[in-house]
């Protein structure tokens, strides 16, 4: 970073901002121009970001040179992570279409949606048993039992599962029964859940928060990624504006910020980006065309009757048409479904 000072400094209190420096383990070289002086500090600056050094009254600004994540900062890996889910592999040429209902209700609904959808090219069976309610007077979803209808469905259609884990006490029992865990947009900076997921060796989607910042998504990922699990996919799923005709605003240039920024696989979620099942398609083939690797759909086969986000979840039938559109979007921009 470059520690710019303010002018007429004395030679003492320059040697403290380079003591402070040096204190970090980083590097001070000093450079005197006729007006001012600058410091580059060299070195990891990361370990200084919050030892903000312009509380040093003799400090005028710090521009940072590098970005305060690393691991899963293109600049640290130029090549895309593939994770290989049971011989899926996620961030390569193939699309993936994680779809299924938004919560586990019972063992048949799980697979009134399962099977048509597997039908339908989808490669993963979403549901959540465990689920992150705006009320606790809603549908808190099914726990273990819930898992269980998964598991089953998983055994008759083959589709890997995507299941979100809310708790690290119940991290054990989720990951008994799914292949990715997924966590949500509540907790996307639970500190203490993402530094436990980091230590499994298990793929997890970490979904954006609803108020967060690309960059602030990408610290979340590089929680996970320090404690040593790689396998990491990101999901774009909207945030909250001041709209109030979707019930998130998809960000979907966050796609390509994203795909520049880190070498981690991108999803979108238009279910919970939009909050509208007719919204649902387009913005599914937008997130295709934008860069996405994946994209998350909510499906019920009735979802008049469902127990948590009917109005943004497709009929199979319409997940099925979707997923025609979708194909010819995939090899327009050079990819496949
Ligand atoms: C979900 O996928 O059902 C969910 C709760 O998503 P989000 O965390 O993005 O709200
Ligand atoms: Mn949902």
């Amino acid at each position: 970073m470059i520690v710019v000072l303010r002018p007429g400094l004395k030679q003492d209190e320059i040697q403290k901002v380079v003591q402070r420096i040096e204190g970090f383990g980083l590097r001070a070289h000093i450079s005197e121009g006729k007006e001012r002086t600058i410091i580059g500090a060299i070195g990891d600056e990361r370990l200084l970001a919050d030892q903000s050094l312009e509380s040093f009254p003799g400090v005028e600004k710090v521009l940072p040179i590098l970005k305060p994540y690393k691991l899963v900062s293109r600049e640290f890996q130029k090549a895309n992570t593939i994770i290989n889910v049971n011989g899926q592999k996620i961030g390569g040429k193939k699309i993936h279409v994680m779809a299924g209902p938004c919560s586990v209700e019972s063992r048949e609904q799980v697979l009134e949606s399962a099977i048509p959808v597997k039908e339908a090219g989808a490669t993963f069976l979403r549901g959540g048993a465990f689920k992150p309610r705006t009320s606790p007077y809603s549908f808190q979803g099914l726990g273990e039992e819930g898992l269980g209808h998964l598991a089953r469905a998983r055994e008759i259609t083959g589709l890997p599962i995507i299941t979100e884990v809310l708790d690290p006490r119940d991290l054990e029992v989720v990951c008994e029964y799914s292949d990715i865990l997924q966590v949500g947009a509540r907790n996307m900076q639970n500190f203490k859940l993402l530094t436990e997921v980091g230590k499994l060796d298990k793929p997890v989607m970490l979904k954006r928060g609803m108020s967060a910042t690309i960059q602030e998504f990408l610290l979340s990922a590089e929680y996970i990624a320090t404690e040593g699990n790689r396998k990491i996919i990101l999901c774009e799923r909207g945030i909250r504006t001041y709209e109030v005709e979707t019930r998130n605003t998809l960000d979907l240039s966050a796609v390509p910020v994203l795909k520049q920024l880190t070498h981690l696989p991108v999803f979108v979620d238009p279910s919970h980006g939009t909050g509208r099942w007719d919204l649902v398609a387009p913005m599914a083939l937008a997130g295709i065309a934008a860069g996405a690797d994946g994209l998350l759909i909510e499906v019920h086969s009735h979802p008049e009757l469902a127990l948590s986000d009917g109005p943004q979840s497709l009929k199979p039938e319409k997940f099925a048409a979707m997923m025609q559109e979708l194909k010819r979007v995939a090899e327009a921009v050079g990819r496949e479904l």
